[in-house]
C-alpha cells in the first residue's frame, strides 16, 4: 500500500478491508496482530479516535495518527415513530443521505439497513425505487450505521437482529455487502453478530443467491407476484433481468442449511396481487420449497399508485396458504408515521 503523507488525504482505517488493515500493518513494520488489534478497537470497543487505542504505545498512535483517521459518519438525525420505531437519518461525506430503521419488539431490537443511496430497481411499489441509484454504499458505510445505532442504546441493551432490507438492492452491491457482513460476523475481530440472526433480502438476482450461501446469512426473497405477467408489471427491471421461473428455479436449487428456511416477502396491493387466485397460485409455485410466507400489507407513500388491501383480502389471503401448510405471518408495519416502513425509506418526513 502506497503511504500518504500529511498533505494528502488521511486513510480512513473504517474503510480498509481485513487484508488492507494487514498490508497498512506490515507497511508500518508492526507485528502482524496489530491488525486484530486495531479491528477490534474499531468494531468491538466502537472508538472514534486512535488516541483510545490504549494497547498501542503512544509511539505507534502516533505514527498512525499521522496518515490515518477513524471516518466515522455524524451522527444522525433521528425520527421517532409513535410506536418507539426509530428511523436513523445519515448524512455521508458526499452530502447524500441513507436510512437505517431499529424496530423494538419486547426483548428484540431490530435493525434494517441500507444498501444502496436509492436503488438500482424501479419497483413500482416502493418509494426508494423512484429515487434512482444514486450510488452503493461502501462496507463501511453499511456497518457504520450498526456501530452507531448500538452507539446510541442504553448501556445493556443490544440489537439482537439485522435485516438487510433497507434502501437499495443488497445483491447489485454484492461485494460491499459481504465485506460488510465479514466485518459484523467476525467474532474475532469484528462485530461478531451470529449469521443465523442476519437476513439479506433480494427483489430476485437469481444468479447470486449462491453467494448469499457462501455468506451464511438467512436469504429473504421479494416474490410479490404470482404470475410472471404480473411481476413484469410490478417489478419491471427486475423480472427483466431474472424472469420469475428462473427465480423459482434458483430458489429450489438453493442449497439450504438444515434447520434453516427461505423467506418469501410478498406485498399485497389491493386489487393487483391479493385474490385468493393469486394466493393459490402463490401456493402452487412455492410448492416443496421449505420456507415462511411473510405477508406484507402495501405501506402507502404521498402519490404511490396503489392502495392498502382490505383487511378481509389479507386474512383470505393468508388462510389460503396456511391451509395450504404454509407458515404464514403478517408484517405488521411498523414506523408508518414516520415513512419508515416497507417501501417508504427515501423522503425525510411524511
Ligand atoms: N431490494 C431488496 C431489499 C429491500 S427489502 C428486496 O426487494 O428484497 C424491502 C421489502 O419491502 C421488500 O420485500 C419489498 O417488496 C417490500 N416493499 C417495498 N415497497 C413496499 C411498500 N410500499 N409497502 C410494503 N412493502 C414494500
Amino acid at each position: 500500500m502506497a503511504m500518504n503523507t500529511v498533505t494528502e488525504t488521511p486513510i480512513n482505517l473504517l474503510a480498509l478491508s481485513f487484508e488492507s488493515m494487514a498490508s497498512l500493518v506490515a507497511h508500518l513494520g508492526w507485528p502482524a496482530y496489530r491488525t486484530r488489534q486495531i479491528l477490534q478497537w474499531m468494531y468491538q470497543h466502537r472508538v472514534r479516535e486512535i488516541a483510545r487505542m490504549s494497547n498501542l504505545s503512544r509511539k505507534d498512535r502516533e505514527t498512525i495518527q499521522e496518515c490515518a483517521t477513524i471516518g466515522r459518519l455524524a451522527s444522525p438525525t433521528i425520527v421517532r415513530s409513535a410506536d418507539e420505531t426509530r428511523k436513523l437519518l445519515f448524512s455521508l461525506d458526499d452530502g447524500l443521505t441513507v436510512e437505517s430503521v431499529l424496530i423494538p419488539d419486547g426483548k428484540r431490537l431490530t435493525q434494517c439497513l441500507s444498501t444502496q443511496v436509492g436503488c438500482t430497481l424501479d419497483c413500482r411499489f416502493c418509494l426508494t425505487g423512484q429515487m434512482g441509484l444514486k450510488r452503493n454504499l461502501q462496507a463501511h458505510e453499511i456497518v457504520d450505521q450498526v456501530l452507531t445505532a448500538q452507539d446510541g442504546l442504553q448501556p445493556g441493551q443490544r440489537i439482537t437482529s439485522l435485516v438487510f432490507m433497507g434502501m437499495g438492492e443488497p445483491l447489485a452491491n454484492l461485494e460491499a455487502v459481504s465485506d460488510a457482513i465479514g466485518r459484523l460476523t467476525d467474532p474475532d475481530w469484528g462485530m461478531g453478530f451470529p449469521d443465523r440472526r442476519i437476513t439479506l433480502s433480494t427483489a430476485g438476482f437469481s444468479e447470486r443467491l449462491q453467494s448469499v450461501a457462501r455468506l451464511g446469512v438467512n436469504l429473504a426473497i421479494s416474490l410479490n407476484a404470482s404470475t410472471a405477467e404480473q411481476r413484469d408489471r410490478l417489478m419491471p427491471m427486475m423480472n427483466r433481468l431474472h424472469a420469475l421461473p428462473d427465480l423459482i428455479a434458483a430458489c429450489r436449487a438453493y442449497p439450504l442449511p438444515s434447520r434453516r428456511r427461505l423467506t418469501f416477502e410478498y406485498v399485497l396491493l389491493r386489487g393487483e396481487n391479493d385474490s385468493a387466485e393469486d394466493a393459490m397460485r402463490v401456493s402452487q409455485l412455492l410448492r416443496g420449497i421449505r420456507c415462511k410466507i411473510n405477508l406484507i400489507p402495501f405501506n402507502e407513500f404521498p402519490h404511490a399508485p396503489f392502495r392498502q388491501p382490505t383487511d378481509d383480502a389479507v386474512a383470505t389471503f393468508q388462510a389460503i396458504l396456511r391451509r395450504k401448510g404454509y407458515d404464514v405471518f403478517v408484517r405488521n408495519s411498523r414506523g408508518r408515521d414516520v415513512l419508515g416502513a416497507c417501501g417508504q425509506l427515501g423522503r425525510r418526513f411524511a
